[in-house]
């Protein structure tokens, strides 16, 4: 049987591709890229924004469906959601069945996303990218809930 092969959210192993332009590295995450078993992705960079970009935020249309805006009302939702179908593609092309992505993203969180105020607030939510793996069947974890035995 070949080896599993995971995917992680390429902020998470120092890469700096954050919208302020820097990273939020867990080192424990880092060394399992090195094993060669994780691939960094970023949803936002396959998307085709640039690094860095501002930051952005999900709100709610009249029927319902997200909307990514930054602060001053530019709508990204095409980017984040052509990045998040590239990391679904990923996810089939290499069989992977969970991934690790980052907490509280507008892409990456699961669970919690920033409220669509800019003003730090969290609500109930997903990531376009956390969703589109979600309704796929794979396996969401993020920065504080995973566990090295989940991802052998
Ligand atoms: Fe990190 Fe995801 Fe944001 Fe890219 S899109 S910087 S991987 S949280």
């Amino acid at each position: 049987m070949s080896q599993k092969i995971y995917l992680v959210s390429a902020c998470l192993i120092g890469i700096n591709c954050r919208y302020n332009g820097g990273s939020s590295r867990i080192p424990e995450l880092e060394s399992l890229v090195d094993s060669g078993r994780m691939i960094p992705i970023c949803p936002e960079v396959l998307g085709g924004l640039s690094t860095p970009r501002k930051a952005c935020e999900i709100v709610s249309q009249d029927d319902g469906s997200p909307k990514v805006v930054t602060k001053d009302g530019i709508d990204c939702s095409q980017e984040f959601l052509i990045g998040a179908q590239k990391v679904l593609k990923i996810c089939k092309v290499c069989d992977v069945d969970k991934v690790i992505l980052k907490a509280n993203s507008p892409s990456c969180g699961c669970g919690l996303i920033y409220d669509g105020t800019f003003s730090g607030k969290l609500r109930e939510g997903n990531g376009l990218t956390s969703q589109l793996l979600i309704e796929n069947g794979i396996e969401v974890y993020n920065e504080n809930n995973w566990s090295s035995s989940d991802f052998i």
